[in-house]
């Protein structure tokens, strides 16, 4: 049987991003539906760590729901970056920023869970759970989507679809294109306890196998994420813990002493992921399903916030009966172009530089960060673009 509904605005997919929009425009007083695949609450216990910058926390406090989750979030408040086997390095400071943390660590549980809790209190705001969207086709006059719940097939109209469905769900769209680029290396991440504290220090260190990360995660614990060849992370996966631990002193070194315990660890493939343009007649596409980015620099998640925050804006700044016309989806794509395009780029350029044992790079690097220590204006510039973006 198939039922046929229409919404002004419909958001596909209530992961961090998705949710972040529809309480953004329901701020604005726009009212939205919103379908995910999931049932409700199923995401609340997902542990991994999401890196979030200062720029998505002011997000989250426009929101109303950053006093909730202070308390659930580590601040980073200094980043500490290496490279094995050189003496180059630099330590950015939140103090020397005026910012109070450089960034936070907030679980993607702790987070789904402030959102959906956010959602459920507005009335504005319609959530179906266990709703999986099957298809989308943007249409000269609306966009057209079907989805699957409860048995039961609905075909939906909507003057804009939104796509936040991380990009792992939908196949191709039409008159959309993506580009991929497979690094070969896989993400292993995991917890672990360190023999001393971490005093809210991150640390990016890069090796020629690849950069690995440890990040500050509650009291004691660190959220890893080591990187390398695909075949090498599945090595590591397979090792028993002490050896692990072992292997991961051995390949970090010794600012954190040795490592004590280590919870589930668990992979995913990397890749740089975009579409050429987000838009199509009635559809806008955002977050991962936009953008799918190397985590070295932690950019993926916070540009996909800044991409809901401002397709909220647009939205409120045009007529209701423009939502989804041309006009309005190419400012949103033009807005957003410069800020997705940069994130990709410092991203992919951190990866191929600093990723690779080619003769003589190994001394520039030590060189750049060096400078990068000593020149006050790049620093900012840097802190500045990951905690806003371009207009850090
Ligand atoms: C395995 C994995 C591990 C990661 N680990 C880290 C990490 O350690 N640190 C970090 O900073 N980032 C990590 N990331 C990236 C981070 O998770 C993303 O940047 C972030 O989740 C993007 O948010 P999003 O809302 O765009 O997408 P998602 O979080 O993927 O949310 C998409 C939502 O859409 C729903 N959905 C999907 N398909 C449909 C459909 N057809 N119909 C309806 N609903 C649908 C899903 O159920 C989900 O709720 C990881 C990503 C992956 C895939």
């Amino acid at each position: 049987m198939s039922t046929t509904q229409y919404a002004d605005i419909l958001i596909v997919g209530g992961g961090p991003v998705g949710s972040t929009l529809a309480l953004a425009l329901q701020n604005q007083g726009v009212a939205v539906t919103v379908l995910e695949a999931r049932e409700q609450g199923a995401s609340h216990l997902d542990q991994r760590a999401l890196a979030l910058s200062y720029g998505s926390r002011l997000i989250l406090a426009r929101l109303g729901l950053w006093t909730e989750l202070e308390p659930e979030a580590t601040a980073i408040n200094t980043i500490h970056v290496s490279q094995r086997g050189s003496f180059g390095r630099t330590v950015l400071k939140a103090e020397e920023h005026d910012q109070p943390a450089l960034g936070y660590v907030l679980s993607y549980g702790a987070l789904s869970a402030a959102l959906d809790k956010a959602l459920l209190g507005f009335p504005q705001i319609k959530v179906v759970y266990g709703a999986e969207a099957t298809a989308i086709n943007p249409a000269s006059d609306a966009a057209n989507v079907s989805y699957l719940h409860e048995g039961v097939v609905y075909e939906q109209q909507a003057g804009l679809a939104v796509l936040a469905d991380g990009g792992r769900s939908l196949g191709d769209i039409p008159g959309l294109q993506r580009e991929t680029k497979h690094y070969g290396h896989d993400a292993l991440v995991t917890k672990v306890q360190c023999e001393l504290p971490h005093d809210n220090i991150a640390y990016e260190r890069f090796t020629a196998a690849g950069p690995v990360a440890l990040l500050p995660n509650g009291d004691r614990d660190f959220s890893l994420v080591w990187t390398g060849k695909a075949d090498e992370v599945a090595k590591l996966l397979e090792l028993e813990d002490e050896v692990f631990l072992h292997a991961l002193h051995e390949h970090f070194g010794d600012r954190v002493g040795q490592f004590l315990k280590v919870g589930k660890r668990l992979s995913f493939p990397l890749r740089l992921s975009y579409l050429k343009t987000v838009t199509a007649p009635h559809l806008a596409i955002i977050g991962n399903a936009a953008q799918t980015m190397h985590p070295v620099a932690g950019q993926g998640f916070n540009v996909g916030m800044r991409d809901a925050w401002e397709l909220a804006q647009i939205l409120a700044d045009t007529d209701s009966l423009a939502w989804g016309c041309d006009a309005m989806l190419n400012a949103y794509q033009a807005s957003r172009q410069a800020d997705t395009r940069s994130g990709l780029k410092f991203t992919d350029f951190l990866v191929n530089v600093f990723s690779n044992d080619m003769v003589g790079l190994r001394s520039v690097r030590a060189l750049g960060l060096g400078l990068l220590d000593i020149v006050p204006i790049a620093k900012n510039r840097l802190v500045g673009k990951m905690s806003f973006g371009p207009r850090g």
